[in-house]
C-alpha cells in the first residue's frame, strides 16, 4: 500500500516512520521497517496501527542505519498478521523487499523456491520476491542486476523496493503497474509509492516510468529498463504546501 526507501546522511528509521505516517492516509492493516545493520537486515513489523510497531521499536530499538526501507500493507495474500506484514527476508536475513501490489504467478514461483530447500515465513504473494532475490545473489554481486532477473521473472502489479547488507548505502527499486517516484535530496535520495513519503525532505521527484528499476545511494540515482538499457524518466518538481 504504501512505501518508503531511504539512503543518505540521516537516520533511516527516523526518515522512514515519518513517511509511512505520511502516507498513513491511503489506509493499511500492518507497517513494518528494515535497516541495513553490518551483515544482515535488522528489521520489525506488526499487524495494526504504526502506533503498534513504534511501541514495539521503543521497547527493542533497531540499530542506527542511514540506509532503510519501511512499508505499509493493505493485505491481498495472507491475513493481516505480524508475519505477514512487510518487509519480508530471505533466511539469513541478508535482504528485505517490500511489495505494493500482487505477484500473480507467486504459487508456481513458491512451489519453484520450495522445491530448492528455500523455506516460508509467510503466506504472501510477496514473499517469493525475497527468496528469487537472493537466489540472483549467489549469480552475481551486482544488485541492480540480480533485480532485474527477478522481475522479469514477475507477472502482474508491483512496486518492489529492496535493501541488501551486502550492498549498504544502496536501495533498489522497481516497478510495473504500481507507482514509484524518486526524491532527489542533498547527499540523500528518498523512493515513495508516492510524494508524500519524502516531501518533508525534497521536492524535486522522478517519475518512472513502466517496467524500470532504479538504483539509489546518497549521491546518484540511476533508471534501467529490467534489462539494464539506460531508461527515459520524467523530472519534475512537487507544488505542495508541507
Ligand atoms: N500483495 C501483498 C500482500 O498481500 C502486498 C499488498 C499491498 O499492496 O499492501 O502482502
Amino acid at each position: 500500500c504504501g512505501i518508503v526507501g531511504y539512503v543518505g546522511h540521516r537516520q533511516a528509521l527516523d526518515v522512514v516512520m515519518g513517511g509511512l505516517r505520511r502516507l498513513e492516509y491511503r489506509g493499511y492493516d500492518s507497517t513494518g521497517v528494515g535497516v541495513v545493520d553490518g551483515d544482515h537486515i535488522a528489521w520489525d513489523k506488526k499487524a495494526g496501527k504504526l502506533a503498534n510497531l513504534d511501541a514495539a521499536l521503543a521497547t527493542r530499538p533497531l540499530p542506527e542505519s542511514t540506509t532503510g526501507i519501511g512499508h505499509t500493507r493493505w493485505a491481498t495474500h495472507g491475513g493481516p498478521t505480524d508475519a505477514n506484514a512487510h518487509p519480508h527476508l530471505d533466511s539469513s536475513e541478508r535482504v528485505a523487499v517490500v511489495h505494493n501490489g500482487i505477484i500473480e504467478n507467486f504459487m508456481v514461483l513458491r512451489d519453484e523456491l520450495e522445491d530448492a530447500g528455500y523455506e516460508f515465513a509467510s503466506e504472501t504473494d510477496t514473499e517469493v520476491v525475497a527468496h528469487l532475490l537472493h537466489r540472483e545473489l549467489q549469480q552475481t554481486d551486482d544488485l541492480p542486476e540480480a533485480v532485474r532477473a527477478v522481475c522479469r521473472r514477475l507477472k502482474g502489479a508491483f512496486t518492489l523496493v529492496f535493501a541488501d547488507a551486502q550492498n549498504p548505502g544502496v536501495v533498489v527499486g522497481a516497478r510495473r503497474n504500481s507507482p514509484l517516484v524518486v526524491g532527489r535530496g542533498d547527499g540523500e535520495n528518498f523512493l515513495g509509492s508516492d510524494v508524500a513519503a519524502f516531501i518533508d525532505y525534497t521536492a524535486e521527484a522522478i517519475e518512472l516510468g513502466q517496467d524500470q528499476v532504479v538504483t539509489i545511494t546518497a549521491d546518484s540515482i540511476e533508471v534501467t529498463d529490467f534489462h539494464g538499457n539506460p531508461a527515459p524518466t520524467t523530472e519534475y518538481t512537487v507544488d505542495w504546501d508541507v
